[in-house]
């Protein structure tokens, strides 16, 4: 297993849709489980390949109760509205309060190749749109109401703008 450096925005990785997983082979299982050990180093409650740099539909989360993955996950269903103070391995150390439907339902594959679904409110509501929108390649800065992402963006360009001068 290998820990690799989580992309951070704006690596344009983050903003390209990742392919389908054609095949569940070692490759995938080896990278499911590079993925949970840069997630739990991090420490995250969710990652997606992506963040690693593969372009590939795999998720994984782990919202308290173990470790959980989807590969070629569809975001099924959603319903309701919850506003929660979001953040991502990719935009690092930012929370922003995000609306979002409560209610999520989500089917993809296992290491297995079987089908599975997971349904949930709050956390884990929260954690599969958020995955499954980074193999959209969408960010939740995306998910941000106009004014704040303005906002964001420009806070973030200026912390980049002094580590540059930091150099
Ligand atoms: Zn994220």
């Amino acid at each position: 297993m290998a820990i690799f450096p989580i992309r951070v925005y704006p690596d344009p990785v983050l903003r390209t849709p990742a392919a389908p997983v054609a095949r569940i082979d070692g490759d995938i299982r080896r990278l499911v489980d590079d993925m949970f050990e840069t997630m739990y180093r991090a420490p995250g409650v969710g990652l997606a390949a992506p963040q690693i740099g593969v372009a590939l539909q795999v998720v994984i989360f782990d919202i308290g109760d173990g470790p959980h993955h989807l590969i070629n996950p569809v975001l099924l269903e959603t319903s309701g509205s919850w506003t929660f103070d979001e953040g991502c391995l990719s935009v690092p150390g930012r929370y922003w309060p995000v609306r979002r439907p409560g209610f999520a339902r989500a089917r993809g594959l296992n290491l297995a190749g079987k089908e599975i679904e997971y349904a949930g409110e709050e956390l884990l509501g929260r954690v599969l749109q958020h995955e499954i929108d980074h193999i959209g390649g969408i960010l939740l800065l995306e998910r941000l109401p106009r004014r704040a992402r303005k906002q964001a963006l420009k806070e973030i360009r200026e912390e980049e703008m002094l580590r540059g001068e930091g150099r």
